[in-house]
């Protein structure tokens, strides 16, 4: 079966029905792909650059596999090896590669996994490894005690939510937003 990838950016204004893949991507392995993918180059704005790239995310292992080309064709050419290299893997074995949110990738084949350990960063209140949340200073929060974090150490995006909580409560409950 032919599988079509959804394409996120610049060749969607010239062809409205997807990219044809020329590799056999497996039926429940989402695909999308672009010739317009900025990459962003981290600290040196001037190394920015544009490239066509090619993204999976296969079920089985789930993980996330990204090629990047001079062409759509080459990008997906090069995710399909890292996805064939992943499936011929003798045995995953992960290594954190200085991710401290559980994030690894396997020794051997490179795959990526997100939950391959548990986060190296605690919460500050009850010390139990978690990556849900951390303040400007640094201090990570677990689910439960993301609400003890002082309204001083607030980060933007976590006023953002507030205020979209706030906002969501006040719709269901009909009640007029003050903000
Ligand atoms: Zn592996
Ligand atoms: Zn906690």
């Amino acid at each position: 079966m032919t599988t079509i990838a959804r394409l996120s950016t610049g060749l969607l204004r010239q062809d409205p029905y997807g990219y044809l893949c020329a590799y056999d991507w497996p039926d429940n392995c989402f695909v999308q792909a672009g010739d317009r993918g900025l990459v962003f180059a981290i600290g040196d704005a001037s190394k920015d650059y544009e490239t066509a790239f090619f993204e999976a995310f296969p079920r089985e292992p789930a993980t996330f596999i990204r090629g990047e080309g001079a062409t759509v064709q080459d990008a997906e050419t090069s995710a399909w090896k890292q996805f064939q290299q992943q499936v011929a893997c003798p045995g995953h074995e992960f290594e954190r590669r200085g991710y401290t949110n559980g994030g690894g990738f396997c020794k051997h084949c490179d795959m990526w996994m997100s939950h391959a350990f548990e986060p190296s960063t605690l919460c500050c209140i009850c010390k139990k490894p978690t990556d849900w949340t951390h303040d400007t200073e640094g201090e990570y929060y677990c689910q439960e005690h993301q609400r003890d974090m002082p309204l001083g150490k607030w980060d933007v995006m976590q006023w953002h939510i507030a205020f979209s909580e706030y906002e969501m409560w006040c719709h269901k409950n009909g009640v007029e937003c003050l903000l």
